[in-house]
């Protein structure tokens, strides 16, 4: 530990490591004892790999650690184990049929050794269901249990932090764990572009495509990447149309509607609109208080009703804006020693709480995010042209404007290339009409004007 101490600031180090303190080891493992599951959890999260990645050179020996949870007094833990402590180790083999392990235990499922790909927290049991996502859970459900019969692909959208990943991972976690002798490979579509592109140069294709098209379950996260690498769309076409023939499930999540990708050949983007394409929504006060309920019972915090709906009440975006003030408040409680308040949490929440200025944000940041997502620059958003490919992104933006600034038509028609009120007010007619006949503009907007918002923040 002492070496870590070197490398990150002594705040960091103090703020994580000396409430952590070395247990016991063997060849393969080192335990050690932390003070709740939220603390080990963040220690996992943030530094897991670089004190593995330290263990490592110190003995030369791939240890891995596990965390035992003890009372701490002060910076000791206190002598006593905990009952059942029992670290959380991997079983020795890849599949552990413990079933007929002892003759008198009642039968238990086989265990399969988790998923090197998946995160185990993301399951259904930690997925709260909302209004908001009702429908994609219902399907990631069902496909988990009959993968490749009736939603395939199925494609599940929606903007950031709204559970896409965790959905994805949980339909892998479920199908890996209960449905033996299955395949289940997990990866972004960065990741699999860049696999793509290393196994090119490297001369191993035929490694690359082994691993896709052998996969019983095959599950790709964030594919709004794709666009515009139209060698790696190719191969996914290639792969994509050898699974489905093979009856193979498929699950794709992206940040948009896929009709509003662009860059991406029409053929692959047939595909992803077969099947079942489902989106999540941002959650309601009901789900958000859920969701964080969930979270406080499961890293065992005790945080005042008061100071609960205090947090749902003014995070509204997403779960992961969310998680993040239920992060920064417990690490202060748990930092400061202190049972978190309602005072509390208004004190150390009050900049998550502060309500973005709408005065932030300007026409010009509108228009960077629309040209952006629509892959267009704002020139052409503000030029004369008319075509489908830009005047829709244009009225887009500008119903967007006369939304979240206080400009008048008339301004916003001079912002966007010396335009008349009269196409601004159009504009906005078109955008509204479309809104109410075709379902996923409405998400669109929402998740436009979120991170218009988010930006005008962070300045
Ligand atoms: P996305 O991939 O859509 O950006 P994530 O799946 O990464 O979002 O979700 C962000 C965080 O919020 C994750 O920690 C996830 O576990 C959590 N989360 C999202 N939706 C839910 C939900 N319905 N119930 C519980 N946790 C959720
Ligand atoms: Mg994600």
């Amino acid at each position: 530990m002492s070496q870590l101490e070197d490398e990150l600031s002594e705040q960091e180090y103090g703020m994580w490591f000396n409430r952590m303190d070395y247990v016991r080891s063997d060849d393969a493992h080192i335990i050690v004892a932390v003070p709740s599951s939220f603390y080990r959890d963040q220690v996992k999260q943030r530094y897991l790999p670089v004190i593995e990645e330290k263990l490592f050179e110190l003995s030369g020996n791939k240890l891995t650690i596990d965390f035992e949870i003890r009372k701490f007094e002060g910076t000791k833990p206190t002598p006593d184990p905990p009952r059942k402590a029992a670290p959380d180790v991997d079983p020795p083999d890849d599949r552990l049929d413990v079933t007929g392990a002892a003759p008198d235990s009642p039968a238990r499922p086989r265990l399969r050794r988790p998923h090197e790909n998946l995160k185990p927290d993301y399951t259904f049991e930690s997925f709260v269901v909302g209004q908001n996502n009702s429908f994609a859970a219902n399907a990631a459900i069902a496909i988990s249990r009959n993968p490749g019969t009736a939603y395939n692909p199925c494609l599940v959208y929606g903007g950031v932090g709204l559970g896409k990943t965790h959905l994805i991972q949980a339909i892998g976690n479920a199908v890996h764990n209960d449905i033996g002798n299955t395949k289940v490979v997990y990866v972004t579509a960065e990741n699999f572009t860049t696999e793509f592109i290393q196994a090119i140069r490297e001369k191993n294709t035929h490694k690359f495509k082994a691993k896709y098209r052998y996969a019983d379950l095959l599950l790709i996260d964030d594919i709004h990447f794709l666009q515009k690498k139209s060698e790696t769309q190719e191969e996914l076409f290639h792969t994509f149309n050898a699974l489905y023939d093979a009856n193979k499930q498929m699950v794709f999540t992206c940040d948009r509607p896929v009709s509003e990708l662009r860059d991406l050949t029409d053929r692959l983007r047939s595909r992803f609109e077969r099947g079942l394409n489902v989106d999540l929504q941002p959650p309601s006060y009901e789900t958000r208080y859920a969701i964080l309920k969930k979270k406080i019972e499961s890293f065992n915090l005790s945080i005042p009703e008061e100071a609960v709906s205090l947090i749902c009440n003014n995070v509204t975006t997403n779960v992961r804006d969310l998680e993040a003030a239920l992060t920064k408040l417990v690490a202060y409680a748990e930092l400061v020693n202190k049972n978190i308040t309602v005072e509390i949490t208004r004190q150390q929440l009050k900049d998550v709480f502060a309500s973005p200025k709408q005065t932030n944000v300007t026409v010009d940041l509108i228009q960077r995010t629309v040209a952006d997502y629509f892959n267009l620059s704002t020139q052409e958003l503000k030029s004369k042209k008319r075509t489908r490919v830009v005047a829709f992104p244009r009225q887009l933006a500008m119903y967007i404007t006369r939304e979240v600034t206080e400009y008048s038509t008339t301004e916003i028609g001079l912002e966007f290339g010396g335009r008349d009120h009269t196409t601004v007010m159009h504009a906005c007619q078109r955008i509204e009409a479309r809104m109410r006949t075709d379902p996923t503009l409405e998400p669109t907007v929402q998740y436009l004007v979120r991170s218009i918002k988010d930006q005008s923040t962070q300045r």
